[in-house]
């Protein structure tokens, strides 16, 4: 079928949570993922800030709200929206295989990590470089890694990787972290975490595989270098928004504006999760728009089209 009442691109909580309530009022919802549902919260090794689960591995909440979604109908496919546009009251979904009519359209496509640009960071991606370290910081049992970034992101994957790695370092560009104080005083009580503050990654340096990284401190100006098996980069995120069209507006940043009912400014798109402009991105807030998102989408639907 290429006709739907509602889809939703992006398949995290944001868009499992959208499906769920969509197809709970029986609307057809299509959710397009280009990976696996459930987003960033897959490469999430344990949370314990969504209420009701004092600690849950990711990939078991994200099974559990893609099942929920599924069992009130959605259907969940893996595809990646590659563009949507207006056609009258009609909204036209490309993806890598077809296009697809639907009466309105969500987009939860969430973010990407911010790619430094340093000499090396590209080459030796895979090979040592990695922006994810449930993915692969099992390849790191006994090693030196480097962990650049002062967000929750960087701390709490640093505290991770000690499982595997000898000794983590915690490359900062400030000597203050950004990340919430829980998450800092686990990592400054982790003796297996050194923290290198005030400092940029400039180069990742290997023949095949990552043997070392040169680093500036920015207060000295001082170059260093560092042996390192891994470095694992989380200098914040980036929005995946660019299949919409020029009439949805987004902020300099590229995150899509909505109002409080989770409405672009093109009428029939919605946003939700971690893709919109917004203060928080957490589960719970991304539930909370998704939530928002298909009941003002529905009421749309009702009495727009
Ligand atoms: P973030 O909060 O934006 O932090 C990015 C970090 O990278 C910052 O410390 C920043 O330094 C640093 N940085 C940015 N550009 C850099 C550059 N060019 N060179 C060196 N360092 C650079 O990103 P995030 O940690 O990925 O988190 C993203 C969102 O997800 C946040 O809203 C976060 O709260 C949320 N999150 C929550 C949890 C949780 O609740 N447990 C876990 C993970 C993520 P400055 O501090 O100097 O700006």
């Amino acid at each position: 079928m290429n006709k739907y009442d509602m889809v939703i691109a992006g398949g995290g909580p944001a868009g499992l949570t959208a499906a769920t309530y969509a197809s709970r009022a029986k609307l057809s919802v299509l959710v397009a993922e280009k990976l696996a549902p459930g987003g960033q919260v897959l490469l999430t090794e344990r949370i314990e800030n969504y209420p009701g689960f004092e600690s849950i591995p990711g990939y078991e909440l994200a099974e559990k709200m893609e099942h929920q979604a599924r069992g009130f109908g959605a259907e969940i496919v893996t595809e990646t929206v590659s563009a949507a546009r207006k056609d009258g009251s009609r909204v036209l979904v490309t993806t890598e295989t077809r296009e697809i009519e639907a009466g309105c359209m969500i987009a939860a496509t969430g973010t990407e990590p911010r790619v430094l640009g340093v000499p090396g960071e590209k080459e030796l991606r895979g090979k040592g470089v990695s922006y994810c370290a449930t993915c692969d910081g099992p390849f790191f049992a006994g090693k030196k890694i480097a962990v650049l970034g002062g967000g929750n992101s960087a701390v709490e994957e640093g505290i991770y990787l000690t499982k595997f790695a000898e000794q983590v370092f915690l490359i900062h560009r400030r000597d203050k972290l950004r990340a919430v104080r829980l998450l800092q005083e686990r990592a400054l009580a982790n003796k297996k975490i050194a923290f290198l503050w005030d400092s940029v990654l400039e180069e990742v340096e290997g023949n095949n595989s990552v043997s070392q990284v040169r680093l500036k401190n920015l207060k000295t100006g001082e170059r260093t270098e560092l042996k390192v098996d891994g470095v694992f980069i989380y200098a914040g995120m980036l929005p995946r928004g660019d299949f919409l069209p020029e009439s949805v507006r987004k902020d300099e940043a590229g995150y899509i504006v909505t109002d409080d009912k989770m409405e672009t400014s093109e009428k029939g798109i919605f946003a939700a999760g971690d893709v919109r402009q917004k203060l928080v991105r957490q589960i719970a807030t991304a539930v909370g728009d998704g939530t928002m998102a298909a009941v003002a989408a529905g009421k749309y639907l009702e009495e727009e089209t």
